[in-house]
């Protein structure tokens, strides 16, 4: 079994294929196999792009205009022969630099910690059992699971799989996703012409297929093409971008404020030594050396704390971006509601609403009717409907075992909970598949809000079931099942069939219909059109999917932040109305709109009507887009949630794109910039105030900086002015500037929530980085600190203190000063 990756997999035939791996595609490898493979090819991994060395972080401190004028500065001091004066300048600049080294090394460390919590996840069949597992374990011979939505995190060779689409473009540039199939093909195919193969770096986009895999880590296609490391994830944020500029403008001043100095000190007639080294000293302390540094840890710490409450970032931007968000587009099921399906009543055409008692997915319960139990034998339209539903249908639910006292599933909530009624009903779905084997399917997908599956039946022949949103399904039907018979579905039918429709989505359910088609099979290129006018309704099953118990909370939090909730749902507009009102996402006079209704408005009369729309009703992942770019043109900051792979091109565009963690697709996890470890919506919000706190915490800083800065410029422009001399040596603002605000910064950017973060409007994005009001604050203390500074040196002079005694102390002062000023920067509402 030696070099693996020169076989020529795609050509084999699935038995000699799985002969030459060693492995069983039924049971997967063990754990002995397992080890011995693992030891053998290694991790599933790139040769990643390597962390940068701390030596280099060290190096990098020193590319900095200010810190070139700093060595002009010391090389100026050993010309005029002030070698104490040039050896101070020097060892603040190293001990700055190694300040910044070990922030910026913890900083990056965290983010490195963050990105291994964000890892790509793989799902394989190892020793009879199904698993999922971090995509480095993976290794030759492994049987790996793929279903819409999953990332390939390894090649592997198909052996078995339902109606497979995989998008190829990172791999071979091809734009459209490429079908494919487990027959071999001829041996000189091209990598793009592989259509038994899935390689890492693509994806599924639609349907399911189990693979063997036959290569990992560098061996695989791409780990062939060197280059395609990670893209660099060292992008400047809009903030930082905005402190650069606000760092250039600051150097121009500097320069004229230099000029201007050597003016003043000419006409005062200092020695020109003297002025040199205090003008540079000014444009030291001008320009805030601690905010680049400050601004990193400030967003480290950030994504520490976000993590913390279950939002994992995976783009720096996001964390400020997060402070300014304005709109929270949501998902309505598993976001907003808890994903935990009960189905609660059905309906049958000739018996109309039936109840289902019991909750969860615990099969204890009955089918009711008024006071009177329901029998499945005396219902044949009941029992041919419910039995329906567990045919199209992939769950399984669980019992209580020794892992875990309560029934559970382990899949699609929703077919879960058909599971569950199909027990409660006397039918055994295990049995039930056995009797009526699955020959074809069309997988779910939320574009066409349905699926199809295909059995032998009994009797004779195949029948084709479908299921999916009830109005997707009735389109589809020609006839309803009554009874035992089936009849033209007319117009009072289908008025009586939306009725029943109505009656369950006004009580917040859920309701998929089911129909089916006789003497049919699944054709993989019609799909669901071949069913067109051909389908028969056998009824409504409708689920109740409690809201989360926060979200209720989260949704006011929102209201007291100005920002605007709204939810986005696949789901009937009645369901999605009921919801958001229990949550309180509605409001008197808003409205809903439904995915039709959205393509007949355009874009003016969509943008016009936003502001009143808080839900968004049974929309195709295509149009949360257009949802996205509506709220952008009136000037919104959007965060907008997915868990799909149709979703990601609104999760891309979105300021704030927020994938689901459970549900989420790796597609969607890798489009979006946070991922929400619970799928909670009370997760997103924390996230939001996370963001703001930051924000303002490198307020807080701007302002002791900018304020201290301001300070020691005019004390000394003011003494030097008044013919004193300067009150402050180069060094002394050096070391100020330097180490005792590079240290007392740190702990404002650490400071936790005030706590009232969220009564606050966003941020607004186009809000300068010293605001109005820190302007006026600085125009405060920067002169408390002048006129105490300058007073004690001018007193202290005045009474016969010696030059360099008065000068220390003034320096101790604006030490003693700047501790005060830690105090008043710490909030801008409440007092310390
Ligand atoms: P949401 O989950 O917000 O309702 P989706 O886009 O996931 O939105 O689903 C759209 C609709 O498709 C659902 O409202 C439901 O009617 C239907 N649906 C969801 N899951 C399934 C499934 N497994 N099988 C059939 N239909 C489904
Ligand atoms: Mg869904």
């Amino acid at each position: 079994m030696s070099a693996l990756d020169e076989l020529p997999w795609h050509a084999l035939d699935t038995d000699a294929v799985v002969a030459r791996l060693a492995t069983d595609p039924q049971q997967g490898l063990d754990a002995a196999e397992i080890g011995a493979l693992r030891t053998r090819f290694g991790p599933n991994e790139l040769p990643a792009a390597r962390q940068r060395p701390i030596w280099a972080v060290f190096l990098n401190q020193f590319r900095s205009p200010l810190i070139y004028l700093l060595f002009a500065a010391a090389a100026v001091a050993l010309v005029l022969r002030e070698t104490k004066d040039a050896a101070v300048i020097f060892a603040v600049v190293v001990l700055n630099a190694v300040i910044g080294a070990y922030q910026e090394g913890r900083a990056e460390h965290a983010m490195a910690a963050l990105r291994r919590l964000s890892s790509q996840k793989a799902r394989v069949v190892r020793g009879g059992r199904e698993e999922i597992l971090d995509a480095r374990e993976l290794v030759p011979g492994d049987v790996l699971l793929l279903a819409a939505g999953d990332a390939v995190t390894a090649d592997a060779r198909l052996i078995d799989g339902a109606a497979l689409r995989i998008a190829e473009a990172a791999l071979t540039g091809e734009s459209l996703p490429v079908n494919k199939s487990p027959s071999a093909i001829a041996a000189d195919a091209a990598l793009a012409d592989r259509t038994s193969m899935v390689y890492t770096g693509t994806h599924v986009t639609a349907g399911r297929a189990r693979a063997l895999v036959v290569a990992t880590g560098s061996a695989t296609e791409i780990g062939h093409i060197a280059s395609l490391a990670e893209g660099g994830g060292t992008r400047k944020t809009p903030l930082e971008r905005r402190v650069e500029t606000f760092g250039r403008t600051l150097m121009v001043v500097a320069v004229v404020i230099f000029a201007l100095f050597v003016a003043v000190g000419l006409a005062a007639s200092l020695p020109l030594t003297e002025i040199v080294m205090v003008g540079i000293s000014q444009v030291v302390g001008l320009i805030p050396e601690g905010l680049p540094v400050a601004m990193t840890v400030a967003l480290a710490v950030g994504v520490q704390r976000m993590a913390r409450r279950r939002a994992i970032v995976r783009r720096l931007s996001a964390v400020e971006t997060l402070g300014s968000t304005t709109v929270i587009c949501s998902d309505k099921t598993g976001t907003l509601t808890r994903n935990e399906m009960t189905a609660t009543a059905l309906w049958v055409a000739r018996t109309g609403e039936i109840a289902i008692t019991g909750s969860g997915y615990a099969p204890e319960g009955q089918l009711m009717l008024g006071d009177a139990e329901v029998a499945i034998e005396a219902a044949p339209d009941v029992r041919r409907l419910v039995e329906a539903a567990t045919l199209c249908n992939d769950a399984q639910v669980l019992g209580p075992d020794d892992r875990d006292p309560h029934w559970r599933t382990a899949d699609d909530p929703t077919e879960a909970a058909l599971v569950t009624l199909a027990i409660k009903a006397g039918i055994a779905p295990a049995a039930l598949r056995d009797a009526e084997p699955r020959r074809a399917e069309i997988p779910f997908d939320a574009a066409i809000k349905m699926m199809a599956t295909q059995h032998d039946t009994a009797a004779s022949g195949s029948r084709v079931v479908l299921k999916g949103a009830a109005e997707a399904i009735l389109a589809l039907c020609a006839n309803v099942h009554v009874g035992e018979d089936t009849i033209l579905l007319d117009e009072p039918g289908r008025n009586a069939v939306h009725a029943g429709l109505e009656a369950m989505a006004s009580r917040a359910l859920r309701v998929l219909a089911v129909a089916e088609v006789s003497d049919a099979e699944i054709d993989g290129r019609a799909g669901i059109e071949a069913f067109r006018g051909r389908a028969t309704l056998l009824g409504l099953i409708g689920q109740i999917d409690p809201p989360r118990p926060e979200a209720a909370a989260a949704v006011a939090t929102c209201r007291t932040a100005s920002i605007r909730p709204v939810m986005v749902t696949g789901d009937h507009k009645i369901t999605g109305l009921a919801v958001a009102r229990m949550l309180g996402i509605v409001r008197d006079g808003d409205v809903v709109v439904d995915g039709v209704e959205l393509d007949a408005m355009t874009d003016e009369a969509l943008s016009s009507q936003i502001d009143r729309i808080s839900v968004f009703a049974r929309v195709h992942p295509a149009q949360k887009l257009r949802i996205v770019e509506a709220y952008q043109r009136r000037g919104e900051v959007v965060a907008m949630t997915g868990d799909g792979v149709n979703d990601a091109p609104a999760l891309v565009r979105a300021d704030v794109g927020v994938a689901m963690g459970i549900t989420g697709t790796d597609v969607a996890k890798q489009a979006a910039k946070i991922v929400i470890t619970d799928d909670n919506f009370g997760s997103i919000v924390a996230a939001v105030e996370e963001g703001r706190v930051v924000y303002r915490n490198i307020k807080k800083a701007v302002l002791l900086l900018m304020s201290t800065s301001f300070a020691e410029i005019l004390v000394l422009l003011l003494a030097v002015m008044l013919g004193y001399p300067p009150p402050f040596a180069a060094v002394q603002i050096l070391w100020n500037n330097l180490v005792t605000e590079g240290l007392i910064t740190v702990n404002l950017i650490m400071d936790p929530p005030e706590g009232d973060e969220m009564q606050q409007p966003p941020i607004a994005t186009r809000e300068p980085l010293i605001t109005r009001t820190m302007w006026k604050r600085i125009a405060l203390l920067t002169p408390a600190i002048v006129v105490a500074t300058l007073g004690w040196f001018i007193v202290r002079l005045a009474t016969g203190v010696p030059f360099a005694v008065a000068r220390t102390e003034t320096f101790m002062l604006l030490a003693v000063c700047e501790w005060f000023n830690v105090l008043n920067c710490l909030s801008d509402r409440h007092s310390a």
